[in-house]
C-alpha cells in the first residue's frame, strides 16, 4: 500500500503512542517505527496530555482502558484545548472488550483500531489520519496566506482610492485661492445644465469681478493682489456656502458662482451678500477710484435651460450683466 512507498513521508510524522500496557506499547512503536515513524510514549492518561502540550504531536494513538484518566476523558480535554484539538486520536480498544463506538466518536476521536492489532490495518489507518491531517494544516495555512494577501489587497486599493481623491480635488481645485478651478466648473455647469433641461428648472450664475485690480496689482504689487484674491474667494466660499453652490476662480480676478438648482434660493439677495461681503472684508485699496478698499462688480443671470442652447448662453448672459455693473460704476450687482 501507500504506506510502505511513502517512508521518507512518514519521517516527519511524530505519534503519541499511549497505553498503560508496556507490550502493547512495544508492538505499536515497533510496527510505526519499520515505517519511518517517530514515536514518543506515554503510559497514563495524565502523562499522555503533559506530552501532548508539550510537544503537540501529529498523531495520537490512545489506549481507552486506563487507570486514572481513560481514553475517552484524555480525548475531550485534547479536543477542548485549541492547542491540541487539530491533532487526530485513533482510539485502541481493550483486548477482549468491545469498543464503544459513539462514545469514542463523540470525544472526537478520528477512527478506532482493534486488539489484536493488524499490522496492515494499523499502517493503513495511521497513514490515512497523518495525510487527512496533514491537508487540513495546508488547507489552513493557505486560507491564512488568502487572508493575508486580501488584506494587503484591500490596504493597497484604499491607499490607492486616496491617493486618487487626492489627485482628484488637486486637478480640480485653484492652486492659488483653493476654491474650485476653471475645469471643476466647465464641467458641472454642463452637468447642471443636462440635469435642468431634464427636469425643467432654472439654473442660475453669478461673475463676480475684483474692481480695478490691475491698478491695484500696479500700487501693491502681485503678491500682495493674490493674497486678496485667496481672502476675497473665503469669502465668497463661506457666504454661498448653501448646499449646491459651486464657487470657482473662473480667471485672473473674476469668480464664478454656479447654482445648479436656485430654486429655493434668492439668488439676488446672494448677488447682493457677495458684494457686500468682500466689501465688508476692507482690504485696503489706494489706487482703486471706486472706494478705498477692495470692491467687486456682480452680474447674475437665471434661465431655464433648454436643449436647443449650449451652456455659453448663460455665461454669456452673467457676463453682459457683469459689463452692465462695471459701466454703472463698479461695486454693484446687475442682473
Ligand atoms: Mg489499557
Amino acid at each position: 500500500m501507500q504506506a510502505s512507498t511513502e517512508p521518507a513521508r512518514n519521517l516527519r510524522a511524530d505519534i503519541l503512542v499511549v497505553d498503560d500496557n508496556p507490550a502493547n506499547i512495544e508492538l505499536l512503536v515497533a510496527i510505526l517505527g519499520s515505517h519511518g515513524y517517530r514515536c514518543r510514549v506515554a503510559n497514563s492518561g495524565a502523562r499522555a496530555l503533559a506530552a501532548a502540550r508539550a510537544d503537540i504531536p501529529d498523531l495520537v494513538m490512545l489506549d481507552i482502558a486506563m487507570p486514572g484518566i481513560d481514553g475517552y476523558e484524555v480525548c475531550r480535554q485534547l479536543k477542548a484545548d485549541a492547542a491540541t484539538q487539530a491533532v487526530p486520536v485513533i482510539f485502541l480498544s481493550a483486548l477482549n472488550g468491545v469498543i464503544d463506538k459513539v462514545q469514542a466518536f463523540t470525544a472526537g476521536g478520528a477512527d478506532y483500531i482493534g486488539k489484536p492489532f493488524q499490522l496492515e490495518e494499523v499502517i493503513v489507518r495511521v497513514e490515512n489520519q497523518v495525510r487527512v491531517s496533514r491537508m487540513q494544516r495546508e488547507v489552513e495555512q493557505r486560507n491564512a496566506e488568502l487572508a493575508r494577501v486580501n488584506a494587503e489587497l484591500l490596504e493597497a486599493t484604499r491607499s490607492l482610492e486616496a491617493g486618487n481623491a487626492r489627485l482628484r480635488k488637486l486637478s480640480e481645485s485653484d492652486g492659488l485661492t483653493g476654491v474650485a478651478n476653471r475645469r471643476l466648473f466647465d464641467g458641472s455647469l454642463l452637468d447642471a445644465w443636462s440635469a435642468a433641461v431634464r427636469a425643467h428648472r432654472q439654473i442660475a450664475l453669478i461673475l463676480i469681478d475684483i474692481d480695478q485690480c490691475k491698478e491695484y496689482n500696479d500700487a501693491g504689487g502681485h503678491l500682495a493682489g493674490d493674497d486678496d484674491l485667496k481672502r476675497v474667494a473665503q469669502a465668497m466660499e463661506s457666504e454661498s456656502s448653501m448646499a449646491g453652490a459651486l464657487v470657482a476662480r473662473y480667471g485672473g480676478e473674476e469668480f464664478s458662482v454656479l447654482l445648479p438648482d436656485p430654486a429655493s434660493t434668492d439668488v439676488r439677495a446672494l448677488a447682493e451678500a457677495l458684494r457686500a461681503r468682500v466689501e465688508f472684508e476692507a482690504l485696503p485699496h489706494r489706487r482703486s477710484v471706486v472706494a478705498a478698499v477692495v470692491t467687486v462688480s456682480v452680474g447674475l443671470a437665471v434661465m431655464a435651460p433648454t436643449a436647443a442652447h449650449e451652456p455659453a448662453l448663460l455665461i454669456d448672459a452673467a457676463d453682459q450683466a457683469l459689463y452692465r455693473a462695471k459701466a454703472a460704476g463698479r461695486n454693484r450687482v446687475s442682473i
